[in-house]
């Protein structure tokens, strides 16, 4: 593992995460009212199957699917479930990553089922739009804590809080690696931004409490008081020509 990836390197990341975002696709267009969190669990299985590709999330410390399914109040980690089906109005977060080549690609989006209340769209569409802040603070020189002060600034301007149990990280040949990318804090501090260092970016956004705990299955977190939260991530790197986002399609 090393902190700067090669434009080698990248491209393979590239590959991983065009895969990762073809896998979102298939779920988003699974996520309907009346469909298990386990059908988006299998329409991403059969993209990875299509490509070749292989999961980084089934098996990671004995995860059991290759999705992260999060309804309403789990923030992230939720295991999908045949029991659990989608209602109308509900939102689900989609958190997957794929490995191409021994490169690993990781990102997630949070989509809503059918006709979702105002609260839930404004949550939504605010952390949409903390990630894509945080992203442009992704350059040459810029320091770390800048990703996290945009993700800050940017939701609780729209009158949400970050969760700030769970961070962002870096990402190479394997899935998690230093440095860890908070989702908070005041910009200028932290380590410098370098060309070729690669970034999984991914802000958590609650509606209710930014304190959370997890249920007794050891994986699903939860905000601790019921309130909703949305989650949407990619794989950055950044380069001499700005940050380049490797989870599109
Ligand atoms: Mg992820
Ligand atoms: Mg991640």
């Amino acid at each position: 593992m090393k902190l700067r990836k090669t434009p080698d390197e990248i491209a393979c990341m590239r590959r991983a995460g065009r895969v990762v975002a073809e896998m979102h696709e298939a779920c988003t267009l699974a996520a309907r009212a009346g469909a298990s969190t386990a059908d988006l669990d299998r329409a991403a299985r059969d993209v990875l199957e299509r490509r070749g590709a292989r999961s980084n999330f089934l098996g990671y410390h004995g995860f059991p699917a290759v999705v992260c399914t999060s309804r309403n109040a789990v923030v992230v980690h939720g295991i999908p479930d045949d029991g659990e089906r989608l209602e109308d109005g509900d939102i689900v977060s989609i958190d997957c990553g794929a490995i191409v080549d021994g490169w690993h690609a990781d990102a997630a989006l949070t989509v809503a089922v059918g006709d979702v209340d105002d609260l839930s769209r404004r949550l939504l569409a605010a952390t949409r739009e903390a990630l894509e802040r945080a992203i442009d603070r992704m350059v040459v020189d810029g320091r770390m804590s800048d990703i996290g002060a945009a993700v800050q600034e940017t939701a609780e301007r729209a009158g949400f809080r970050v969760v700030r149990d769970y961070v962002g990280h870096g990402i190479g040949t394997e899935m998690h690696e230093e440095p860890p990318v908070p989702n908070h804090g005041p910009a200028g501090r932290g380590m410098r931004l370098r060309d070729g260092m690669v970034l999984a970016v991914e802000p958590m956004v609650s509606a209710g409490a930014a304190t959370t705990r997890v249920l007794g299955d050891g994986w699903t977190v939860v905000t601790s008081d019921g309130g909703r939260s949305a989650h949407f991530e990619h794989t950055v790197a950044i380069t001499p020509e700005g940050p380049l986002v490797l989870t599109v399609p």
